[in-house]
């Protein structure tokens, strides 16, 4: 049986943040990642796609909030649940057209996908993402009454943004549906901005108003599917130390626990390469055999172990046998 392989695509992969963000701009960046994912299709490989959806989801709360006196705002959950049917939307039409160029004939599906966190997660104590968009000191009580947690993170006339918490994923509910699609030979888009986080309450699931990483939320899936391999696609070739200094050094190869002690020591920073190295080591430490991190344009370089940093088992020359 063809290996299956969950890839992640990081906002690079969605939009270019020097554009306004336009659908044509957000279609043709697309179109580019999902040229390069029909390669890595071509190939034989069974492929979940999940992707990041900070930027979109940024943009419809600011038309929640600008719009809030016309329509009733939507909250955070349906927004999210909105940006995976946005985005697997635009990526079913230009998969469908990127694999039809290479003669390749499959269905690509778009799964609306809750993920089950811990209501008790230390997270929600702690609120860490910012989301939406920039507030003023005048806007600020109001907000406040709101329940929002705003955070001053920028300068000037706007510096407030609203935080929320980032717990863990610890359940795909739509795991069976995600698997029997893979099985008619679907290409399957899921966990899209991590997720829309849902709790349990009373036997049932109530959306709550946070956000789950979406490396983290892609190696539960990757788990959760015995997916053979994690392909994390961000801007960066690689994965360094020292990363932007003069000592900065990029790695090929990293064991789960050469991985682990550098994320200790603090050189993959939490809410950008910490989760991707994270995610990493989850999915090995859970039985997958590897992991890249790399850039969308040496994705399929990557898989032929000629880019990217590769995390794996393998430690001191050892691959050790699981
Ligand atoms: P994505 O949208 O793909 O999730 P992020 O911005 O969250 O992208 O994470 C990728 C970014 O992490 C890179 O653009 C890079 O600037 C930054 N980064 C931080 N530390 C490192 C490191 N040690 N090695 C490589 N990149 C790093
Ligand atoms: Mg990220």
């Amino acid at each position: 049986m063809s290996k299956t392989i969950v890839i992640a695509l990081g906002g690079n992969a969605l939009l270019d943040p020097k554009t306004n963000g336009s659908v044509a701009e957000q279609i043709r960046i697309i179109e580019r990642s999902c040229e390069k994912i029909a390669q890595i299709i071509a190939r034989g490989y069974r492929i979940v796609i999940t992707h990041g959806n900070g930027p979109q989801v940024g943009n419809l709360l600011i038309q929640q909030e600008e719009a809030k006196e016309l329509v009733p705002p939507l909250p955070l959950d349906v927004c999210g649940a909105m940006t995976q049917g946005q985005l697997g939307y635009l990526l079913q039409q230009e998969l469908d057209e990127a694999l039809q160029a290479l003669g390749v004939r499959l269905p690509v599906a778009t799964v609306i996908t809750r993920v089950a966190v811990d209501s008790q997660d230390p997270a929600f104590r702690r609120p860490t993402k910012p989301i939406g968009p920039f507030y003023s000191e005048r806007e600020r009580p109001a907000l406040e009454q709101k329940g929002y947690i705003l955070e001053k993170v920028g300068k000037g006339a706007r510096p407030w943004r609203r935080v929320v918490a980032s717990p863990d994923p610890k359940e795909i509910i739509e795991l069976g549906a995600i698997r029997a699609l893979l099985e008619t030979g679907a290409v399957v888009i899921a966990c899209g901005g991590g997720g829309v986080p849902v709790v349990c309450e009373d036997g049932n699931w109530r959306g709550v108003e946070a956000v789950i990483d979406k490396d983290l939320a892609s190696a539960l899936l990757a788990k959760e599917l015995r997916a053979e391999m994690l392909l994390l696609l961000t801007d960066v070739e690689r994965v360094a130390l020292h990363f932007g200094s003069p000592q900065e050094v990029f790695l090929d190869r990293l064991s789960v626990s050469e991985a682990r002690g550098y994320l200790l020591e603090g050189h993959f920073p939490p809410g950008s390469m910490g989760p991707k190295v994270e995610a990493a080591i989850r999915f090995i430490e859970s039985g997958g055999e590897c992991a890249y991190i790399t850039s969308l344009e040496k994705a399929v370089e990557a898989l032929e172990g000629r880019a990217g940093t590769e995390i794996s088992a393998i430690h001191l020359g050892q691959r050790i046998k699981r």
